[in-house]
């Protein structure tokens, strides 16, 4: 359940998420120093982006999201893009990316949508400029519009032509019958055989993982600076001023965009032509006629990326259509028609929504933060443990904290970072519990210990049965027992309420789960969601309130609010309910804990309407005699009472319909006696349906 943000909260979290960013990208690009993971900063710049999509009007030119790479170093002369090199806008699920596709297809209503898929490549990006097919410049994306000269720098890595190939006849005609559709052929032919004029190629320069694994290990010896990441081998071999290193250090090259005319109508003919001249493009590039093959192939990307020899954090859609693609035009400094997306990160930031003290199975109380539920490696997560009390002190944690969360193969994800800067003030300390939270009795510290416990033997045991017997009454499915005690002492729930706040990633790392069985449970609890009234009553575990009493409450008041509120007199009025059950039930809902219990679970339950059938039968009175077929006695007895009808064992003058089933008995001869209606099992069928 996420909570309405207003737009005042918006602009103070935004000025917030503003200064981080930039005190992080400071850090990194000036100071070269990493305090938080990239993944960490992406997720405050992706919270970010999503405010301001929100509150659109609170975009402002120098926010994070509207600028693109680093700026030029001094050291480099400059070179202005003739078109600028644009950035591009980051997605982390299929949702996502669908909602991108739906903006884009409301600018373009009549277009149809095909995509050309690419490998995100974790590199740097550049320019390299021809002129009549010679290489004459090369240029790192700076800040979009002026980027650093490197092109002695370029013209060292082997897989960079340094002039483009001309074509023969034979891989022309290969092209045309395989990719030329809708190309303008007289212009490409003519292009493609004098290569006169302007040609920019932009694409990714990048590190081979074993080159780089050799890199650092050589670094290491000299004592030099270790590489963290590919593209800071990468960014870091290319802007040398000796292009003797830059030599050194083994780059590599993938083309993605081709700026120059040669009459090609789609991005993947674009893709193709640079092979045709010599430049390399990345082999698993492929054709998506729609998003599921985008999906598709970020899938597969996904689970074969450990074997590439390069790295990559995504996938990368873009719209096909050269022509569509420039109508969608540029939206700050991301160009409409293309968008990354990106594969799961194992940290997030997200936001403490409370923290909570729950009972383990030896007494331990353990906090558990609750978190604004938030995707980490590709599922969400809603709960992070806080291992214990010394554990709070030593993160300096309080509720309503930003935080980074890490998870980290299967473990339970945890709070490793609180981001100070983001607080505003209202955040609250948390309370380590003096007593009991789940049964009030005194709480004691063992001693060289640094956990807390509740010095009550049956605290967890009386708990676990409640949430059983919770569980049981809801009918859901596939939590016994033993998981039930496993959800406990992690500190995964500790009132029934919380069940529905789990996730699959709050599953997920724990102890004999799978993404599948993490699935179904949350599945089932979903699906109890919907329950009727008798069996929510009965489930709440209401002292003396079996199946049956529940039942009763359920027909007689017809809704928890009422069952709720009513007096002791109104309880012992219901038929079937004693002076004990009517005092045990009245107190139920006079216990405050108990009560917001009820009012927790009803934010998350909604109980099915009973509708009250039509009374069609209201004032008659039935016998039944002999045996139905259809159905059984009992069965046809409630069928009549439901519509309004009475039930009678004998035959009298009062009687209006005698049913007559096989082999019928005395009560048949009675009714003829007093010619009292008798009708056929299939006349009775008709009369209740
Ligand atoms: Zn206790």
């Amino acid at each position: 359940m996420e909570k309405k943000i207003t737009k005042k909260e918006a602009e103070e979290r935004i000025k917030k998420l503003r200064e981080e960013v930039n005190y992080h990208r400071y850090l990194y690009h000036v100071l070269d120093k990493q305090e938080i993971s990239d993944a960490a900063l992406d997720s405050l710049k992706h919270e970010l982006y999503n405010l301001e999509q929100r509150f659109p009007d609170l975009i402002t030119p120098d926010s994070p999201t509207q600028r693109v790479g680093g700026e030029a170093l001094e050291k480099f002369k400059k070179v202005e893009h003739k078109v600028p090199m644009l950035s591009i806008e980051d997605v982390f699920s299929f949702e996502e990316l669908k909602d991108w596709e739906e903006r884009i297809k409301k600018l373009a209503p009549s277009a149809k949508f095909d995509y050309h898929a690419e490998i995100k490549m974790d590199g740097l990006a550049v320019s390299i400029v021809y002129e009549d097919g010679i290489l004459v410049e090369g240029s790192t994306r700076g800040d979009g519009v002026i980027g650093e000269d490197i092109t002695r720098n370029l013209k060292t890595i082997d897989a960079i032509p340094l002039s483009l190939r001309v074509p023969n006849d034979r891989d022309i005609k290969e092209f045309l019958e395989k990719y030329g559709e809708n190309i303008d052929k007289e212009k490409f032919l003519k292009r493609i055989k004098s290569l006169s004029g302007r040609i920019e190629v932009r694409g990714e320069t990048f590190m081979d993982k074993k080159v780089l694994e050799q890199l650092n290990k050589e670094q290491e010896k000299k004592g030099e600076k270790i590489f963290a990441n590919p593209r800071n081998a990468a960014a870091g071999s290319i802007r040398q001023l000796n292009p003797k290193i830059t030599a050194s250090r083994k780059l590599d090259f993938y083309g993605y965009d081709l700026r120059a005319d040669f009459g090609q109508a789609t991005h993947l003919q674009s893709h193709k032509i640079l092979r045709l001249l010599g430049v390399k493009e990345n082999p698993l590039n492929r054709y998506a006629k729609d998003l599921n093959e985008i999906e598709k192939f970020h899938v597969h990307v996904k689970k074969e990326r450990e074997r590439l020899h390069y790295w990559t954090d995504g996938v990368v859609a873009v719209v096909n259509d050269i022509k569509l693609f420039n109508k969608l035009g540029v939206i700050g400094k991301t160009p409409r028609g293309m968008i990354a997306y990106k594969f799961p990160a194992q940290e997030a930031t997200t936001i403490v929504e409370n923290v909570r003290f729950n009972v383990g199975r030896t007494g331990v109380l353990t906090p558990v933060a609750d978190l604004k539920p938030v995707a980490i490696g590709g599922t969400i997560v809603s709960h992070a443990t806080l291992h214990n009390t010394d554990e709070i002190k030593r993160l300096g944690v309080k509720i309503g904290d930003t935080v980074i969360i890490e998870r980290a193969g299967d473990v339970i994800p945890k709070v490793t970072k609180v981001l100070t800067k983001l607080r505003t003030g209202r955040e609250k300390e948390i309370q380590v519990p003096k007593v009991c939270p789940i049964c009030g009795g005194p709480v004691v510290r063992k001693a060289g210990e640094v956990g807390i416990y509740c010095a009550n033997k049956n605290c967890f045991a009386v708990d676990w049965r409640k949430m059983n017997h919770f569980v049981k009454g809801m009918e859901i499915e596939g939590l016994g027992p033993k998981i039930i005690e496993q959800l406990m002492n992690e500190g995964l729930v500790s009132d029934p309420a919380d069940l529905y706040d789990l996730e699959v990633g709050d599953l997920e790392p724990l102890e004999r789960f799978g993404e599948k069985s993490a699935q179904n449970i949350v599945e089932a609890i979903n699906k109890s969601k919907k329950i009727t009234l008798a069996k929510f009553i009965y489930a709440l575990g209401i002292r003396h309130v079996g199946e049956e009493t529940a039942n009763d409450l359920a027909k007689h008041f017809a809704s928890i609010e009422k069952i709720k509120s009513a007096s002791l007199e109104d309880l012992m009025k219901v038929a079937d309910i004693g002076d004990v059950v009517a005092k045990s039930i009245y107190e139920f809902f006079q216990h405050k804990k108990d009560l917001k219990l009820v009012d927790g679970l009803l934010g998350y339950i909604e109980i099915e309407k009973v509708q009250k059938a039509k009374q069609t039968l209201a004032g008659k009175t039935f016998v039944l005699t002999g045996a139905l077929e259809t159905m059984a006695r009992d069965q046809a007895k409630e069928k009549i009472r439901s519509l309004g009808g009475d039930v009678s064992s004998s035959v009298s003058k009062n009687t209006d319909y005698v049913v007559e089933g096989a082999e019928p008995g005395s009560k048949y001869d009675k009714a003829k006696k007093l010619g009292v209606k008798i009708i056929t099992e299939k006349e009775f069928l008709n009369m209740i349906k």
